[in-house]
């Protein structure tokens, strides 16, 4: 593997690199709190402002001081726009809303309000969040959808991203933040399944000139599977120095995937979801032993609910040094999967996310040898 760079600074810290970040969306990673993730060894979090600006609301969050202060996280946030969501509710259903070149109106089911989201207003609503990464609006596209779509989303995605620049580089002079506190600015690379799209979009947005880009679109296909060439391709198009988040891949092999074609940074919801559902990861072998993707084993299933953990008191797993790990078996779990304790949920989700973490520090650790 061979990382263009290993950390990014960001005005609440520093990420090492590649970094995993839970997905946060309406500031709560759900039955966890701040002190448990800073314990999993979590660096930063992805939040949602399609989410955020309807419930608590933009007002009542800068009335509360910020997603920092609201949330008591001290590590850095990294604050989706809102583009893909508006997207998946649209393409959902028609009903829902619709996007123009202006922006994206959106009325999700029943809700009184409508809610609007232009590129200026998601670049003004990031900053007075707090963010430490802002990015871009896009118009997000599934990879199936034909090419007129796909060339109108491209050009609208730089379209906005240009706008985006514009009132970022405003609000930061208007309000004389200090160099150190300025947080980074990303667009997002579409183009769907078109190599000359996404080409044509990256070299576009290189020009403009951002601090990092993303993936973007849903990075697997109809049968769940990575779209890797068309992942590496976009990471090929981007100059190596550059930070590259891909967006919503969290699957462990899918990470360590990425990972080797230089991408940095990672957000998904499936470790925590598939921690709720009883779901556990587990690395076959010690920190020591190098993970590769040769088609070795490196991590198993632990499926709580099976009848085999009825009274099995190992912890889930020997390499992990998490609270659940250290303190309680996998029958413990089991049974409180059972009875439908709160707890359960709290337990597995810091696991499978100390899982993530220990995954991205073994992966940072052999780079540096
Ligand atoms: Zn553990």
């Amino acid at each position: 593997m061979n990382f263009a760079r290993t950390s990014l600074q960001l005005p609440h810290g520093q990420l090492q690199l590649p970094a995993f970040l839970p997905d946060a969306t309406l500031g709560v990673v759900r039955s966890v709190d701040s002190i448990d993730l800073e314990q999993c060894g979590i660096q930063a979090v992805v939040m949602n402002t399609f989410h955020l600006m309807q419930r608590p609301g933009s007002s009542t969050i800068t009335a509360l001081g910020g997603l920092h202060k609201m949330c008591g996280w001290r590590r850095p946030i990294i604050t989706d726009s809102g583009g893909f969501q508006a997207y998946s509710l649209i393409r959902q259903n028609a009903r829902y809303g619709y996007l123009n070149d202006k922006g994206i109106t959106f009325q999700p089911d029943g809700s009184s309000r409508k809610f609007h989201l232009t590129p200026e207003k998601s670049v003004q609503l990031q900053l007075s969040y707090g963010a430490d990464v802002v990015i871009c609006l896009d118009d997000c596209t599934h990879v199936d959808d034909p090419l007129p779509i796909q060339q109108e989303s491209v050009k609208r995605t730089v379209d906005w991203a240009r706008r985006c620049k514009h009132e970022f580089q405003h609000l930061i002079q208007q309000k004389q933040i200090p160099e150190e506190q300025q947080p980074l600015l990303f667009a997002v690379i579409q183009g769907g399944g078109s190599r000359e799209l996404r080409k044509r979009c990256a070299d576009e947005l290189l020009v403009i000139g951002f601090d990092g880009f993303g993936y973007g679109g849903w990075p697997l296909d109809s049968e769940g599977q990575l779209l890797t060439d068309m992942i590496a391709y976009t990471r090929e198009l981007v100059p190596p120095e550059l930070p590259m988040h891909a967006l919503g891949v969290g699957h462990p092999a899918n990470v360590l995937e990425c990972v080797t074609m230089s991408y940095d940074l990672f957000d998904s919801a499936m470790p925590t979801r598939d921690a709720r559902h009883g779901r556990l990861y587990a690395f076959t072998t010690q920190a020591s032993v190098p993970i590769t993707n040769s088609g070795q084993q490196w991590f198993t299933y632990i499926y709580v609910n099976d009848d085999k953990s009825i009274k099995n008191d190992a912890p889930p797993s020997r390499f992990c040094d998490c609270l659940c790990c250290s303190n309680y078996s996998i029958a413990y779990l089991h049974h409180l999967f059972k009875i439908n304790d709160s707890l359960f949920m709290r337990l597995a989700t810091i696991h499978n996310l100390r899982f993530m973490t220990q995954l991205t520090e073994r992966l940072y650790q052999y780079e540096q040898q």
